[in-house]
Parts: C-alpha cells; structure tokens; sequence
C-alpha cells in the first residue's frame, strides 16, 4: 500500500443510525472506518481509510441542513478527503423544500464536480429503482407505507420528479438497461447527461451487482450521492488505485472490564430481546418511568444494584416495556416527559459505568444510543465486526478503551445480546 495521509473516502451522513449502516457497509468492504459524531470530531479519525460524519439533519430546515453538510464537507476536503459521499435514507426521505437536492447542490458547487448520481437503491433491504422509480419490498414508494411517515412523506415514486423538485438543476435518469450494459455505457450516459444539462442523475439499480457496475463508473468522481448501498462498489475503486490494502476490512474489537447492557428501546424485537437476557440469567434491573422522581438518583440506585452483582459477568439494566405499559406510562407523564427522565437517567448510568471502569456497553434504542454516547462524551467510533445486519462492535475512541454496540429499535435477532457479547475478544 503506497504511503499516505489521506482520507479516501469521506461521507456525510443525515442520521445516526444511517452514519452506522454506511460505516458498516464499508468496514465489510475491507476499509478502515471511522464514523465521527458531527465534523468537530474529524480529528479523531486517526488513520482510517474512510470517515463517516453522522450528522441529525435529515428533518431539519434546507438550510439548516445544508449548512452543516457544508461544515462537514469541508472539514472531510480539508483533512484530504478524495471523495464524498451524501448519504441519505435508502426511501429517500425528503420533502419537497428538501433536504436531498439543496444539499446536493451546495456539495456540486463546493466539489465543482459536473454531475452526481442520486442511488438510494439498497436490494438487500427491499430498496430497488427502476426507470427511476423506487420500490419498496416490491411495492412503489408511495403505496409502501412510506406515504404515511410522520415527518417525510413520500408520495411520489418518481425520483426524477421527486429529486427536480429539490434541487435547481435539470436531474436525468441512468436506466436500467444502460447500467446492465456495463460501467462504459454508464460513464457515456452521464457524459450526455451533462451535455444536457443535468448535473444530478438518479440511477437505476435492482440487485447488488448492478450496484458494483455503477460504483466501477464512479472511480475518481468528486461526489456521489445515495443510500447505503451505494457503499457496496466502492471499496474496491481505493483498491484498484492501489490505495486500500487488498484485504482487511472491519478491525476487531476487545472487550475489557465489566460488561452491560443498556435497553431503552421498546421496540416487539428488543422486548423479546430483554426477555431472552432475564431467562438467560443475566441479572436485570429495571428502569419504571413513573417511578423516577430525580434521573441522577434513578442511575446512583441502578449503579449500587450493579455493584453488587458478580463482576465476572455482564448486568442489564432496561426501561424496556411492553406497548400497552409504555402507552399507560405516556398518558399519565406525557410521551416526551418519560422518554427524557429515561434517557436522562441511561445518560447518568453511563456516566457511573465509565467512572466505575466498564469497558464494554450494549445499547438498545436509537434515542438511547444518542443519549449514551453524549454522556460518555465520545466523539468517534472505530467500526468493527457485524453483529446483526446494520449493527457493527465499534471501539469508541478516547482515552481508554471502550467497546460499545449500539442498535436501534428492531434489529437484531432474539438472541442479540447474548451474540454480541460471545462474539468479543478478551
Ligand atoms: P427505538 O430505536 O426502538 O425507537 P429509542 O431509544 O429510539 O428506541 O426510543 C425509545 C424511547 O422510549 C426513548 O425515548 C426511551 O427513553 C423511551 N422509553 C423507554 N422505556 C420507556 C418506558 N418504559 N415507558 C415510556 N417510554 C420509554
């Protein structure tokens, strides 16, 4: 491998859980992944061959969105970054006042690049396009249920239309057949697109193999737009440069000090989830929302609990509970009120266990991922091996070690923390 300081591919991600995805995706691809918590984080990044900057951006305002993406952008070009990639949701979701085209357009003008593909094709999850429509498990966009999200909406399967909308400039389609004809035949279609006019292209893909043929056609491409998947043809451009070791891939990841698991999701997999842990006999305590008066005593109590427990062997602490006690719990303290006074105390117990030398946490919930890594204050995490589709062990990167995993809502089969936990070095 030649000899450099570079970051070969640096990404920008709307959400957290997406930032993970992707970092995964390219760990398995044999890069060397960092995913940073916001660009202030770049620093943190080390060696990696590719940095992911998971950002909270997907619903806010366009210009907000685009402002930060614009922050990370140049953070990723400065610290020498080859290529960047937008990630967003593998549904593409956005609205028609954003966030996808205006914060393409502002990564076309910063990059200068003449076009960029828009692919958030994923066929692993169901996420196929065709003639520039995205179908979900099948079904087009707008009748997969996507039509009814709480904050995007998708209403359109048309992606030309939908991105046009978005973005000011003209937006053409590579369709299917062009991208079965190979990474020539794409390059020549993007070649005319540009003569067109266009400086965004959606790009049809079905399966995993057409994504290979378009990320062949993207070597040496400033920007690249689209969902995870994307990430599937890219390792192997670095590779072909000779910049990215011909093997490697995600690092390995050890365990150290005492273990736990933290569950805040209450989602029906991380119910049964819990439920396996206890009839494993891992000891559990349980966090009840309408008991907690102060979050800080809550974990101080969870905290005394863990201490006594056998050191040799992981503890779980949940707030996990079933739909009908969780709705029971909304009504009477408001959903927003007990979802702070359990993340807040999730925060206070991860605070104890990194006081108290805990070296390796499991986190169920997306939310509660948030909350955990802002107590710890972890800027960056080195992805390591899959545990469950999505779900990498990462090492977080700071003072001393720390393995964390963490998974949101419903991923990861009924035994996941018991498979987490076995998988570990040390
Ligand atoms: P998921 O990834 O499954 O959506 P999150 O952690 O993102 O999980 O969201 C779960 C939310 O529910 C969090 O805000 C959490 O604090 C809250 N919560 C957890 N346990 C309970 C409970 N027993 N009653 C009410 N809310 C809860």
């Amino acid at each position: 491998m030649t000899d450099r300081t570079r970051i070969l591919l640096g990404a920008i991600a709307d959400d957290m859980t997406g930032a993970t995805d992707l970092a995964l995706m390219l760990a398995k691809g044999g890069m060397r992944t960092v995913q940073v918590i916001g660009p202030e984080n770049i620093g943190l990044a080390g060696d990696a061959d590719a940095v992911v900057v998971a950002m909270k951006s997907r619903s806010n305002p366009a210009d907000e969105a685009v402002a930060m993406s614009l922050q990370a952008a140049d953070a990723l070009l400065h610290a020498g970054a080859q290529q960047l990639l937008f990630k967003y949701c593998s549904t593409f979701d956005s609205t028609d006042r954003g966030n996808i085209g205006p914060v393409a357009d502002a990564l076309l003008e910063r990059t200068g690049a003449p076009i960029a593909i828009a692919c958030p094709a994923f066929p692993a999850t169901g996420r196929t396009l065709y003639q520039g429509h995205l179908f979900v498990n099948g079904r087009l966009l707008n009748e997969s249920g996507m039509q009814n999200h709480p904050l995007n909406p998708m209403t359109d399967p048309d992606l030309v239309r939908v991105l046009s909308r978005q973005s000011a400039h003209k937006v053409g389609l590579v369709p299917l057949d062009v991208v079965r004809s190979g990474p020539d035949a794409i390059a020549a279609r993007l070649a005319s697109l540009i003569v067109n006019g266009c400086r965004l292209a959606i790009v049809d893909a079905v399966e995993d193999e057409d994504l290979r043929r378009i990320g062949e056609t993207l070597r040496g491409a400033a920007l690249i737009t689209g969902g995870s998947g994307i990430a599937l043809g890219l390792p192997d451009n670095f590779r072909a440069s000779g910049d990215l070791a011909v093997s490697g891939g995600a690092e390995a990841v050890t365990g150290s000090g005492r273990a736990a698991i933290l569950s805040g999701s209450c989602s029906v997999a991380t119910n049964e989830q819990v439920a396996r842990a206890k009839a494993a006999g891992i000891p559990a305590f349980r966090i009840t929302p309408a008991e907690i008066a102060d979050p800080a005593e809550t974990a101080r109590e969870a905290m005394a609990w863990a201490a006594d427990q056998d050191p040799g062997h992981p503890v779980l602490i949940y707030a996990t509970d079933s739909p009908e006690n969780v709705e029971a719990v909304q009504a009477r303290l408001g959903r927003e009120q007990a979802g702070a006074l359990v993340e807040q105390s999730f925060g206070h117990v991860a605070r104890g266990m990194a006081h108290d030398g805990y070296g390796t946490i499991v986190v169920a919930g997306g939310e509660t991922s948030g909350a955990v890594i802002q107590a710890l204050g972890v800027g960056a995490l080195r992805i390591g091996p899959e545990i469950a589709p999505g779900v990498p062990w990462t090492t977080a990167i700071g003072d001393r070690p720390l393995a964390l995993a963490l998974k949101s809502g419903n991923f990861g089969g009924p035994d996941f923390f018991r498979d987490a936990l076995a998988m570990l070095d040390g």
